[in-house]
């Protein structure tokens, strides 16, 4: 074990010593996911002092497109998210439920997209487990080079064992169906990013933010320009009296949090908290790692966070089955992604097959026009143009070079179903010093697999030294 400063520990361990590992560090901390998995200590050693250089400049002046995206979100729609994904006995990486749940998700996800030309929806392969990543993509009308990026783990854990059950509600069902909604809700209303927008469900981030790092690696070995990163990991569990968001100040980057404050301020109005993990809690950590400027918007501080978490407690019973506070998360979501992004809306037409003109009226690209006025023309149906889009950075644009092929049924454990595009991430072909001590493959399957990881460790007093700030609008203690 090495001692990184007085509150990080880097711990050596073999391969089949990983759950133990993980068990005992989610009984000590009960954080998600309890430790940062790295195939090497330099790796395990990451920490960025200074924030990384940053091409935009955040601003807050796009309500034309918040405001209708804001009432657009809907909680009936969370609650069907979370009930669906936290009804899988589990979603463990390794899991045949695990993959289940990543293709209902991914179907979900395409079913949002019909009808739009430049909004992809795909799995991403990992060389570290089984489990795809989801990938939906909408590829930025002006600016498609640069990505701004929402996400939040897939994958569920018990810290009892495998063969408990996962339910996950909390962490992460609720992150998912936040992302899920944000993206029902801007594809509903025809929104058009200037920015390429991805949302990402990662995969296998209980074992140690597994696919999130293999993503995070291939946007930074291809050069993707990611102007912004809010993961969303906990969203439903609240037990103040008066809700808040939670942002989370550490492996994060400060502009994006003034950033968020804003947001809450300006579009959100309600309280929020600065709080602290106190080591790469969640897949933010793997943008974060690599230089990308990230920020974490969480249900709590530490002193309120759900207990239950990697329990066969953690279900909507915890939030009463309700989906209140992820309604947050979702407006919070969308504002984010339309401030960072831009974009518009277009107006809603006037009239289409539908809703027809008054009479001596006629509809004409949505608005109805006197007869014997207007041009000839084409009948209009209501929907927009199609808008093409251009190349722009996708996820496989995100893997590059670096990634090898996709198509055909992967090997490993891929989803059965066809019909869906596949990126594969890693490093394919070109084995680095990173690679080279570890031709990493999830346990169980085949592969040489590396002597040993090492885990990324917060001691447990971190958690009683942690730094709380509230918002001036924060009235919740005395
Ligand atoms: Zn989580």
């Amino acid at each position: 074990m090495v001692e990184l400063d007085s509150e990080l520990f880097a711990l050596q361990v073999p391969r089949s010593g990983l759950p133990g590992a993980s068990l005992a560090v989610h009984d000590e901390l009960h954080r998600c996911a309890g430790f940062v998995q790295r195939t090497s200590l330099e790796k395990a050693m990451f920490r960025r002092a200074s924030e990384p250089a940053l091409q935009v400049t955040y601003a807050i002046d796009n309500a034309a497109t918040v405001t209708p995206l804001l009432a657009e979100v809907r909680t009936e729609n969370l609650l069907s998210t979370i009930e669906t994904l936290s009804a899988f006995p589990t979603r463990l990486h390794d899991s045949e439920e695990g993959l289940q749940a990543a293709l209902w998700i991914r179907d979900l996800w395409q079913g949002y997209a019909e009808g739009r030309a430049d909004v992809s929806v795909e799995l991403v392969e990992h060389e570290n487990t089984p489990q795809p990543s989801v990938a939906a993509t909408i590829t930025g009308a002006t600016l498609p080079n640069e990505v701004v990026v929402l996400g939040g783990h897939l994958d569920s854990i018990n810290g009892d064992g495998p063969g408990e059950l996962a339910p996950g509600a909390d962490d992460n069902a609720s992150g998912i169906a936040v992302l899920s909604e944000a993206l029902r809700a801007a594809l509903e209303l025809g929104y058009r990013p200037d920015r390429t927008v991805i949302f990402y469900g990662y995969a296998a981030e209980e074992i140690g933010l597994v696919g999130s790092e293999e993503i995070a690696q291939a946007a930074e070995d291809s050069g993707l320009d990611v102007v912004g990163v809010l993961q969303l990991d906990m969203t439903n569990y609240s037990v103040a009296s008066q809700p808040y968001l939670a942002l989370i100040t550490d492996y994060t980057t400060p502009s994006l949090n003034e950033l968020g404050k804003q947001l809450i301020d300006e579009y959100l109005q309600m309280p929020w908290e600065e709080t602290e993990c106190g080591y790469g809690c969640s897949d933010h950590a793997s943008w974060y790692e690599h230089g990308f400027p990230v920020h974490y918007v969480h249900e709590s501080n530490t002193d309120e966070s759900n207990p239950y978490i990697h329990t066969t407690q953690d279900t909507l019973a915890l939030s009463e089955g309700m989906a209140d506070h992820s309604l947050h998360f979702a407006r919070y979501s969308v504002a984010f992604m339309a401030e960072v992004a831009k974009g518009t809306i277009p107006p809603e037409p006037e009239c289409d097959a539908t809703r027809p003109c008054p009479a001596g009226e006629t509809c004409q690209a949505g608005t109805c026009v006197a007869n014997g006025g207007g041009a000839g023309g084409s009948p209009m149906t209501g929907g927009m143009g199609g808008g093409g889009a251009g190349g722009g950075a996708t996820l496989a644009g995100a893997s590059g070079g670096g990634v090898g092929g996709s198509g055909g049924s992967p090997a490993a454990g891929g989803p059965p179903q066809g019909g869906s595009d596949t990126a594969r991430l890693g490093p394919a072909s070109t084995p680095t010093s990173e690679t080279s001590d570890c031709s990493c493959r999830a346990p169980g399957r085949s592969g040489s697999a590396p002597s040993a990881h090492w885990l990324l460790v917060a001691a447990a007093y971190i958690y009683a030294r942690r730094r709380t700030q509230r918002s001036a609008s924060s009235q919740r203690r005395q």
